[in-house]
């Protein structure tokens, strides 16, 4: 079995989403190195920080929060497709993909990888278009995953891709760095941190490749 992390490292200086969200600080108040005999930190992110999932609370004020989230959803066998274009992705884009009947975790690896190597946001990131979000709450799906920070295009006026898929409870997995991974089939891996009370939380995820699903 190989073991595939597409979890984002999260580290001091790291593009966040418009460049606005705070980013990781660790913050160490005991110091070996000054005497103390550990060293400790407090760790400080936004929430929607590097690899994280979507809480339908994000955009519904009465959603769930992610520690309520089914982890039935984020773990088992999923498919990864590749989408070549330059444009937000369609439900006609997704129709074209081909995604195999009976899959019901989807990742969406696009262009956007190239930009986990920069510090800088990048608001040209591909994402969903409006359409796309019925598309997959009709195809059964109930996680959908993209390797950038939003699952829909930067400044989407109603955010309805968003609205369309936690209001169905679809697990919106962001952030992910899929550049290492080719197309097909997977056993996914999506353990956020059960953070209550929260609208996204980081999420450590990995693709295995030959597992027994
Ligand atoms: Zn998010």
């Amino acid at each position: 079995m190989k073991i595939h992390d597409v979890t984002v490292q999260l580290r001091e200086g790291m593009a966040t989403y418009a460049g606005e969200e705070p980013g990781p600080v660790l913050d160490f108040h005991s110091l070996m190195s000054e005497g103390r005999t550990a060293n400790v930190s407090a760790l400080s992110l936004g929430s929607h920080t590097g690899t994280h999932v979507d809480s339908p609370h994000h955009f519904l004020d009465n959603g769930v929060t992610v520690e309520q989230m089914p982890v039935e959803y984020m773990v088992g066998p999923c498919y990864v497709m590749e989408y070549a274009g330059e444009g937000h992705i369609t439900a006609v884009d997704l129709e074209a993909a081909r995604v195999p009947a009976g899959v019901t975790r989807l990742l969406v690896k696009t262009a956007n990888g190239r930009f986990w190597d920069e510090d800088a946001f990048h608001p040209e990131f591909i994402g969903l278009d409006d359409d796309a979000g019925p598309w997959l709450v009709g195809r059964g799906i109930v996680l959908i995953g993209i390797d950038y920070m939003s699952i829909e295009r930067f400044h989407s006026p109603a955010h309805a891709v968003h609205e369309a898929l936690l209001k169905e409870g679809v697990v919106i997995l962001e952030g992910l760095d899929l550049r290492r991974v080719g197309p097909g089939e997977y056993f996914l891996v999506c353990a956020p941190l059960p953070v209550a009370g929260a609208d996204g939380a980081p999420a450590r995820v990995f693709l295995l490749e030959g597992a027994v699903g």
